[in-house]
């Protein structure tokens, strides 16, 4: 065995995700060791509040018992079956006709992925597949939204709108276009619900002018736009912009990733906004992060359109870990559990959890306080007028999670001085309440930052 300690063998070996190689070398790991509920725990003993579950995935909180049993049992029994060669199995099947009944609409057919970026990876081979199958093979341009992000393969790095994705690596690609976030604090048009939904579904039925409608192929939205920093569009913005998709003959993908799975209060998002997509990744809560899994739904005519063009042919597109037994009989448990109680709690802490945020508005570096359901935001500001995001210099990337890690509190700290909030759905009041007792610290240590005086002086 090693004689080193994990944080050098951390650093020696393991590469972080999106992560500065260098600054964690010399930051170093912190490693987690066991976790409870909404409580994880880290090897030097410190016990903490998940305020983030794990990446916004772990819906469910962790240590049920129930999940743990059903992987177990399904490992025994058959820990692999591929799909491949018209092969299956029970909880695959099954869980997929569950979730088809729970979906919008005609929903009903699922492809299964073993996580987020290649659900968005399938979603996109698929709608290709589509467009050529209904005789439009020129329809091929796609496009989504800045501040937007839709994972970490190279297609979907290239319809994220986050320049940290895109530099160094060569994407967006020529097809890939970008129509600007309807971001309600800092929209040109001001915070007008009507101005937003109006300027939105005008730069996208621009943007389809420009490109031609009959070279369009689709457009992916989050119905909440999470990495840029949980950003929540008005009511009534999503149906839209659907609705704009569909008067051009564009397929409407929305990326619930998310969204899905009690994290906004459904089960589904699109469901709250009366929106029936074309087809919906997710992938995060459908196993509640106890093991990876995707998925990407198609409605009844993308289905039909595909499998008739292909006829006999192979529709040549398939992971060795679609669809994994395991993966399925976790899912089939997690969304047993979110019926039989979690989603109504976590309905009801999202509402704490809001309200309790809510109350830190009046500090002088909240901007703006924004949500839905258990997911949540505080932007920090330096001057509450003009709206003046944190400086750089005081990194509020790294110094707000430290903070907050350092109170007993996971959470998430975005570059642009965004706090977001996404804690299980599992949480106590008691857990909710000490989530926003820590923010408020939180708060008042940043006011004390030389930096962020500096910035208000
Ligand atoms: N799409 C959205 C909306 C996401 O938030 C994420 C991950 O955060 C992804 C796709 C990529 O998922 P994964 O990290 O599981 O590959």
């Amino acid at each position: 065995m090693s004689m080193n300690s994990l944080p050098e063998l951390d650093r020696d070996h393991l590469i972080h995700p999106v992560t500065s190689f260098r600054g964690h070398e010399a930051a170093g790991v912190r490693v987690l060791r066991s976790a409870n509920g909404a409580r994880i725990t880290d090897t030097e003993g410190h016990e903490l509040v998940d305020g983030f579950a794990g990446l916004w995935c772990v819906n469910t909180g962790y240590g049920q018992e129930s999940i743990v049993e059903a992987a177990t049992e399904q490992l025994r029994r058959l820990p692999y079956a591929t799909g491949y060669f018209g092969l299956g199995s029970e909880p695959a099947i099954r869980l997929a006709a569950s979730l088809a009944e729970r979906t919008p609409g005609d929903l009903d057919h699922i492809y299964f992925t073993l996580g987020g970026s290649d659900a968005v990876d399938s979603a996109l081979r698929f709608i290709r597949y589509f467009q050529q199958a209904r005789g439009m093979p020129g329809k091929d341009q796609v496009i989504s939204i800045e501040k937007g992000y839709h994972g970490s393969s190279t297609v979907g790095a290239g319809l994220t709108g986050l320049p940290a994705f895109h530099e160094g690596f060569g994407v967006p690609l020529d097809w890939q276009h970008k129509i600007p976030s309807p971001y309600p604090y800092r929209n040109p048009v001001g915070e007008d619900p009507q101005a937003i939904i109006d300027a939105s579904t005008r730069a996208l039925s621009d943007k389809i002018a420009e490109l031609g409608a009959e070279r369009v192929a689709a457009f992916f939205v989050e119905p909440i736009q999470g990495s840029g920093g949980v950003i929540v569009p008005p009511k009534g913005w999503l149906k839209a912009m659907a609705e704009t998709c569909r008067a051009h003959d564009v397929l409407f993908v929305a990326d619930e990733v998310i969204t899905a799975f009690g994290r906004t209060g459904p089960l589904f998002a699109s469901a709250d906004e009366d929106v029936i997509p074309d087809l919906m990744t997710v992938a995060k809560g459908l196993t509640s992060g106890y093991v990876p899994m995707g998925a990407v739904f198609m409605r009844e005519h993308v289905y039909a359109t595909i499998a008739d063009g292909a006829g006999s042919h192979t529709v040549g597109h398939g992971h060795t870990y679609s669809a994994h037994p395991v993966s399925a009989a976790v899912g089939l448990e997690v969304l047993r559990l979110y019926e039989d109680g979690l989603l109504e709690n976590g309905r009801r802490m999202g509402t704490r959890l809001l309200d309790g945020l809510q109350g830190l508005a009046a500090h002088p570096l909240v901007g703006e306080v924004r949500g839905k359901g258990m997911l949540a935001a505080i932007e920090l500001v330096t001057d509450k007028a003009a709206r003046t995001p944190l400086p750089a210099a005081a990194e509020p990337g790294q110094r707000l999670f430290d903070r907050a890690w350092e109170e007993g509190v996971l959470l998430r700290a975005f570059p642009s001085g965004v706090l977001g909030f996404a804690p299980p759905l599992c949480c106590t009041e008691a857990e909710i309440d000490r989530i926003v007792e820590i923010t408020a610290r939180v708060l008042d240590r940043t006011l004390e930052d030389p930096d962020i005086r500096q910035a208000m002086a």
